[in-house]
């Protein structure tokens, strides 16, 4: 049955003369691979021009089939922005290469859509306000992943700690193997800690359990977000076995 869903393009390569094969996240689908017959032939039906980060509304045919007969797309925003400035579209390039190494296809959930459309819309927020950036490129990375592991299941922990299950009260010891912060009494019996400053794991705690709006106003200094970058990265790098974020 035909389907119409909106959907990020990840990855795009070209097919034969004149097609178009293109890697996209979808609201309702999750990860999709779709043809587009004749993309270069000037169709009609065809009005977006399939970049890379753009969000379309597609019709297509799902089957049972890896790639998907895509038949119509038309373009809903380009986020033009990431073409004049270098830092914002290396993190969204970070974060399309991240979803589209690490989700596997038909695997829906609309809230890493949401999550996607949070980023990129944050990335477009970022103004300079007088000498502060309000939200650096970088530290939208961090959201994402963070928010991203939570979505995954991959919650990392930071209440309890994650060997004994023990309340924690002011716990800065990390377990990158376990995800989530060990007690003192466990702290020395594991070999992968990282030791987190109190405002960086604050800062992982607000960025978890805060909506967007209210990340959209946060303001950590450059250390924290080195800090947290850090973690976050050796973190995902431990449990997808590649570090994807490079
Ligand atoms: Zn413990």
């Amino acid at each position: 049955m035909v389907q119409k869903d909106l959907g990020f393009v990840l990855k795009r390569y070209n097919f034969r003369e004149t097609s178009l094969i293109a890697s996209i996240y979808t609201e309702k689908f999750g990860k999709i691979r779709g043809i587009l017959k004749g993309f270069y032939t000037n169709k009609r039906e065809f009005s977006s021009p399939i970049d890379i980060f753009s969000l379309n509304e597609f019709v297509f045919y799902p089957k049972k089939s890896e790639i998907w007969l895509i038949a119509h797309a038309d373009i809903i925003s380009d986020y033009d922005f990431l073409r004049s400035d270098l830092a914002k579209a290396k993190v969204a390039g970070r974060i399309f290469n991240f979803i589209e190494r690490t989700i596997e296809i038909w695997d829906s959930n609309p809230y890493i859509f949401n999550l996607i459309k949070n980023c990129l819309d944050l990335l477009g927020k970022d103004i300079t306000v007088g000498a502060t950036r309000r939200v650096a490129p970088t530290l939208t990375l961090c959201i994402f992943l963070i928010k991203f592991l939570t979505l995954s299941g991959f919650k990392p922990e930071l209440n309890h700690c994650i060997s004994c299950q023990a309340l924690l009260k002011q716990e800065n010891a990390f377990s990158v193997a376990r995800g989530g912060f060990v007690c003192p009494q466990c702290r020395n019996k594991l070999s992968d800690i990282r030791v987190l400053s109190q405002q960086a794991s604050r800062c992982i705690n607000y960025i978890q359990n805060s909506d967007f709006d209210l990340i959209n106003r946060l303001q950590i200094p450059a250390k924290c977000q080195e800090e947290v970058s850090a973690v976050l990265r050796s973190f995902t790098a431990y449990h997808f076995e590649a570090d994807y974020l490079s």
